[in-house]
C-alpha cells in the first residue's frame, strides 16, 4: 500500500507486536448456500430483506444483523433492534402490516442487537431477563431503556393467542441471553449461538461463557423448531445447519482438549532462559500460538461428516479458525480442565478434563 492512499490511522507496520492483515485472496470461495440475504436484489435495493418465516412470523435481514417479528393480530412483537438494522425495521413491519409494535424482547443486553431500542418509543412493554435488566442498569445507555418485564427461568408471552415462550438456561455467549421460540409456527431464535453456514464472529462471537455457549448449541437441537434465527449470517437456519455447527463446535473442542494434553510448555522454555525479562511472555506467546495452530490445522484438514473439509462447508472457517481456535483453547484451560497441582516434591497430580 503506497503512502499516498495510506490513512493516517492505518497502522500495518508492526510486525509481531501488531494484528495481522489478511487478504480476501486468502479466504477460499465461501460455500453458495452461505451467501443468504447478503445477494437479495430486495436488500441491495432498499437496504434491508424482509420475508414471512411462517404464520404472521417474520425475519428482517440487512445481511450481517437481523431480527425478528411476530404480526399477532392485536399489534406487532419484536425481537430485537439492531442498530444496523435500525429503523429499516420499522419499514420492513409497515410493508407486512399496519398494527402498532406493542411488544419488544431483548434476547440480550448486547448493543449491537438492542442498541435501536428507542424506535418504538416509549409505550411499549420490554420484555427480558432479569440479568438482562441488572446491567442495563448498571451500564446505562439512552438507546437501550431498561425492560418493563422480566423473568428468572421461563416466561410465556401470549398476545392475542399468539404464544411466544422465553426461557433463560444460564449464562452462554453473555449473562442474560435467551431463547425465543414460537412454538406454533416451530421457528426457534438464538441469538449470537447458532451460525448457519458461517464459522461464528471471532473468539466465538466474543462468548463470555463457552461451556455454557457449547452447551446452548445443544439446547437448540432439544427444540422442535423448522427454522432459527441466529441475529447474524444474512441466513435462516435449520436443524441441519444447527447439527453442522455442532459438529464443527465439537471438533474445535475435541482439538483443543488434544493439543492442551499433547503440547507441554516447557518445549518453548528452549533458548528463553538468558537474562531476559521478557522471556516469561515469549514463553506463553509461543505456547499459545503452537496450541492455536495445532487445533487449526486438526480441524481444517479433518474430512467432516459428509467427505468435504469446512472450508467447503462453513463460510470464513479457513482465515477464522484461529480465532476460534483460541476462545475455546483459553476457555477450555479455564472452565474445563483440571491439570492438577503442584506436589511438594514438584510433580503434578493427575490431568484430565471436566465432561
Ligand atoms: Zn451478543
Amino acid at each position: 500500500m503506497s503512502d499516498m492512499t495510506k490513512p493516517h490511522w492505518l497502522v500495518d507496520d508492526l510486525g509481531p507486536k501488531g494484528a495481522a492483515f489478511i487478504d480476501l485472496r486468502d479466504f477460499a470461495p465461501p460455500p453458495e448456500n452461505s451467501h443468504g440475504s447478503l445477494f437479495l436484489p430486495d436488500r441491495i435495493e432498499k437496504g434491508y430483506h424482509v420475508e414471512e418465516i411462517r404464520d404472521g412470523a417474520y425475519w428482517v435481514s440487512v445481511g450481517w444483523y437481523d431480527c425478528m417479528f411476530v404480526v399477532t393480530g392485536r399489534g406487532v412483537v419484536v425481537l430485537d433492534a439492531p442498530p444496523a438494522v435500525g429503523e429499516r425495521l420499522l419499514e420492513a413491519i409497515e410493508t407486512v402490516t399496519d398494527e402498532p409494535v406493542t411488544h419488544l424482547i431483548y434476547s440480550h443486553w448486547h448493543a449491537d442487537h438492542i442498541g435501536a431500542a428507542t424506535m418504538f418509543g416509549p409505550n411499549i412493554e420490554i420484555v427480558a431477563h432479569e440479568r438482562t435488566r441488572d446491567l442495563l442498569a448498571r451500564f446505562p445507555d439512552p438507546y437501550r431503556p431498561l425492560p418493563t418485564d422480566t423473568f428468572a427461568t421461563d416466561a410465556t408471552l401470549d398476545v392475542n393467542g399468539v404464544k411466544i415462550e422465553l426461557s433463560y438456561k444460564g449464562q452462554n455467549h453473555c449473562e442474560g441471553n435467551i431463547f425465543t421460540y414460537l412454538p406454533k409456527q416451530k421457528v426457534l431464535a438464538a441469538i449470537d449461538i447458532a451460525s448457519p453456514a458461517w464459522v461464528t464472529f471471532r473468539d466465538c462471537d466474543s462468548s463470555e461463557n463457552l461451556a455454557g455457549w457449547e452447551q446452548a448449541h445443544h439446547q437448540v437441537l432439544e427444540y422442535d423448531f423448522d427454522t432459527v434465527v441466529s441475529g447474524h449470517v444474512s441466513r435462516l437456519g435449520n436443524r441441519d445447519d444447527v447439527v453442522e455447527g455442532v459438529e464443527y463446535l465439537d471438533d474445535l473442542v475435541r482439538y483443543a482438549r488434544q493439543a492442551l494434553e499433547t503440547i507441554p510448555i516447557e518445549y518453548f522454555h528452549t533458548g528463553m532462559d538468558g537474562p531476559y525479562r521478557a522471556a516469561f511472555r515469549a514463553v506463553e506467546e509461543n505456547y499459545f500460538a503452537a496450541l492455536v495452530n495445532y487445533v487449526t490445522k486438526k480441524v481444517l484438514e479433518r474430512k467432516t461428516s459428509n467427505g468435504m473439509r469446512w472450508e467447503e462447508r462453513l463460510n470464513g472457517a479457513d482465515v477464522l479458525t484461529k480465532h476460534n481456535a483460541f476462545a475455546i483453547l483459553e476457555k477450555t484451560r479455564l472452565e474445563r480442565t483440571h491439570n492438577g497441582y503442584l506436589r511438594r516434591d514438584g510433580t503434578p497430580t493427575s490431568d484430565k478434563f471436566f465432561i
